[in-house]
């Protein structure tokens, strides 16, 4: 079975810990979200396509749920001591490695794709690790501080601000321009099952999904769109999904998050047990839903987590 999974960061890379365990047999393609990518100190840093790397290849801070295991910050107080900031953007010193070869190979003239390949070959995630698109796209948030109207990168809006003021516009800077890595369309056509797993709606599978192609070949692949929300009883799980559902005008539901997907996308969607209430309103949408436990605890219930979405895929297919 070959699936297809868009994924963040944190939310993306735990369910598919849990999809490799459902489905050990399966053939993964994902596809990262690169729009939260971030120059700092001359490097270029890929926040989600690390988390998944991380994750899935052991090396992942587990409480965190991001940046390296057994980690160490004498580079960042070096930089400090020097005045050089941000001081608000964690990178550790194993972390910094990463960027490093990163920066170093993308100087020789590798694409980001062959560059994630390169570092993928140390992880062994066990998944093929795609991101979107080898061009440069960074998601930038349209704010108010203090009266006046600027536009900052997400990293600032989501790490510095931590969400703390309205997003008024999202925007995936250099989306309209760029086109999917090699092998991501291919990936889509050949796919058995596309899932969206709990991550956010709109600057992790939005900004994938702004990449000119990528939505257009998901809804042609004839084959079953199966998503699992990361909204449960009306807030995020963790973090602000709500601040950035607000800023493209979809309310932090369950329901809500499913029409915004448009069942022109998504053929099936998967609500926690809290919010069975909504069943009814999705599949009215023309949207097959269920509603089953979603809190990722831990990978045997992120496991079955899986197992639902694909039997919700076969559902549809049938
Ligand atoms: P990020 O790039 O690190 O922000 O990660 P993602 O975009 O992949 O995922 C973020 C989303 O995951 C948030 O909107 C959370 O609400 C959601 N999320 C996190 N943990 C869980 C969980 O246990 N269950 C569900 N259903 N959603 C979760
Ligand atoms: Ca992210």
């Amino acid at each position: 079975m070959r699936i297809v999974v868009l994924a963040g960061g944190i939310g993306g890379a735990r369910f598919l810990r849990g999809l490799l365990q459902a489905a050990p047999e399966a053939d993964v393609t994902v596809i990262g979200n690169t729009g939260d990518d971030i120059h700092l100190f001359g490097l270029k840093v890929c926040p989600d396509l690390d988390t998944v790397m991380y994750t899935l290849g052991g090396g992942i801070n587990e409480e965190q749920g991001w940046g390296r295991t057994d980690e160490t910050f004498q580079v960042k107080s070096e930089l400090a001591a020097y005045g050089v900031g941000p001081e608000w953007f964690g990178l550790g010193d194993r972390d910094f490695a990463t960027h490093i070869v990163r920066t170093q190979m993308i100087a020789a003239g590798y694409p980001l794709s062959a560059v994630t390949e390169a570092l993928c070959a140390r992880w062994n995630p066990g998944v093929r690790l795609l991101p979107m698109t080898d061009d440069r796209v960074e998601t930038h948030v349209a704010v108010e501080i203090d009266g006046e109207k600027k536009v900052i990168h997400f990293q600032e809006y989501w790490v510095k601000l931590r969400a703390s003021v309205p997003a008024e516009a999202v925007v995936p800077v250099g989306a309209d321009q760029a086109k999917p890595a090699p092998g991501v369309l291919e990936a889509i056509a050949s796919a058995d099952v596309i899932l969206f797993p709990p991550s956010n709606p709109v600057v992790s599978v939005g900004t994938i999904l702004a990449v000119p192609g990528i939505r257009e070949a998901i809804a042609d692949a004839g084959v079953p769109v199966v998503g699992l929300s990361p909204i449960i009883g009306d807030a995020p799980v963790r973090g602000m999904a709500d601040k950035v559902l607000a800023a493209v005008g979809v309310e932090a539901t369950a329901a809500a998050v499913a029409s915004h997907y448009g069942s022109g996308l998504l053929d099936g969607w998967l609500v926690d047990t809290v919010d069975a209430g909504t069943v009814g309103e999705i599949e009215a949408a023309g949207i097959r839903c269920r509603a089953v436990p979603l809190l990722m605890t831990d990978t045997d219930t992120t496991a079955e987590m899986a197992r639902q979405a694909l039997a919700l895929a076969e559902e549809v297919r049938a």
